[in-house]
């Protein structure tokens, strides 16, 4: 629990965004009963609940929601794995099982628990998806019995078994950690330290060829898989199909805000394989009855969810802003909303509303925005993004290094939509 303008604010991980549709309930529940009831949803496929009070009430709940395994490892549990995994042909494999397994050998090794919060896992099922997103330890498969080690967001060389890829990860954690240790030096994420991943590289492959890890080949530079540009933004959204007549449906939540009804509703969706959080914020409802999908897109539409891949909502985000956060010079969230759909286009300009259909409304651009309190931006997505930076008179627009001073909103809608590449 961190202290926050608005009150207590409490961040529960979720490794790879599984929850199960009892889990997704019972935060709904509790973030309703301490707290302002919004859950967040975090670009680490996390969640964030905040307005709340003293006491552990909150902690409890999760804690019998089964959300808090480990006292002593949450708050290093940050681990991405591909949302879509095991539901269509684009994955070399299924990560599911993975993402239990890291899990479970992280918190049983009380080294690990001094990792810095900061430190991102990603297992990525060879869609390249999550690979990169920054992660200091993924893993990207290269063939079925063969992945890459990716550390500090790009390929180590490293190949390794895939069924010694958590092992893999677990030994960047311990060699991030002894080079800290060697160097005598702070740092948060593995490409902050003096050399970079390079000797971090260098301690996994001896460790994993001296633990029988299977065989560990080095690829040179040239043959390493290259960085690609960052993945479309907004993430899987609508339906993807499933062998035996099922529907893995990619939800959209306008600013990673999930309203109490708006999760009862996924978890009344949800089938026996529960709901999944991504990094873009988003929600997948995987092996839905494709029978059951019109109705499902209908009750999501309505209640303010977006199915809908051309959506205006889709590659928006925005910082905490007023008045969770006492840096903010404006309360981003709302105008963000009000200049993604407009009052008068149908919807009320808050987030969960809905927005008019793709034939009814302008053009909004696909180009990926944020909005911001303060120049700190935080969460601002990587890659070519438009920043809509709150000035105190009003929001200053910026992309590739031009910038326009905007005093209302309406003239801030205009900017965004021409930053946007809409009409
Ligand atoms: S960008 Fe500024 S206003 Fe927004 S959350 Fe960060 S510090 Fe607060």
């Amino acid at each position: 629990m961190h202290a926050a303008a608005d009150g207590g604010l409490a961040r529960i991980r979720v490794p790879g965004g599984r929850l199960t549709a009892s889990q997704l309930r019972g935060l709904a529940d509790a973030a309703a009963v301490h707290g302002t009831g919004v859950i967040e949803l975090t670009s680490r496929a996390n969640v964030q609940v905040r307005g709340l009070g003293e006491g552990d009430g909150f902690a409890a709940r999760m804690a019998e929601a089964g959300l808090l395994p480990s006292s002593t490892h949450e708050r290093i549990r940050n681990v991405l794995a591909s949302p879509l995994t095991g539901c269509d042909a684009e994955g070399i494999l299924d990560v599911g099982p993975l993402v239990s397994e890291l899990d479970r050998r992280l918190c049983a090794r009380p080294g690990l628990a001094g990792l810095p919060g900061r430190f991102l896992f990603a297992l990525d099922d060879g869609r390249g998806d999550v690979a990169w997103l920054g992660p200091d330890a993924g893993m990207l498969p290269t063939g079925p019995e063969e992945a890459a080690l990716v550390l500090a967001g790009a390929d180590s060389g490293l190949r390794v078994p895939v069924t010694s890829a958590v092992t893999a990860l677990l030994a960047a954690a311990e060699a991030f950690l002894a080079e800290l240790a060697a160097r005598g030096v702070h740092a948060w994420r593995i490409g902050e330290l003096p050399g970079g991943a390079e000797p971090v590289a260098a301690r996994v492959r001896a460790t994993l060829e001296t633990g029988g890890a299977g065989p560990v080949r080095l690829r040179p530079p040239a043959e390493r898989v290259r960085t690609p540009p960052p993945a479309v933004a907004g993430g899987p959204v609508g339906a993807v199909r499933q062998p035996g007549g099922r529907v893995a449906l990619g939800v959209a939540v306008p600013l990673g805000r999930l309203t109490p009804a708006q999760a009862e509703l996924l978890a009344g969706l949800a089938s026996a394989d529960g709901v999944r959080l991504t990094p873009w914020r988003g929600v997948v409802l995987p092996g839905l009855a494709r029978v059951d999908l019109p109705r499902a897109v209908a009750r999501l539409t309505e209640a303010g969810l977006v199915t809908d891949p051309d959506s205006p909502w889709i590659g928006v985000t925005a910082c905490t802003g007023r008045p969770g956060c006492a840096k903010s010079l404006a309360d981003v969230q709302a105008d963000a909303a009000r200049a993604t759909v407009p009052a008068g286009d149908g919807a009320a300009g808050t987030p969960g509303t809905v927005a008019p259909r793709a034939a009814d409304r302008p053009r909004t651009g696909t180009l990926p925005v944020h909005w911001a309190g303060c120049d700190r931006r935080c969460g601002r997505p990587r890659g070519r993004v438009a920043d809509v930076v709150a000035t105190g008179d009003g929001y200053r627009v910026n992309l590739n290094g031009r910038s326009l001073n905007c005093t209302d909103i309406e003239e801030t809608t205009a900017a965004v939509t021409a930053a946007r590449g809409g009409s």
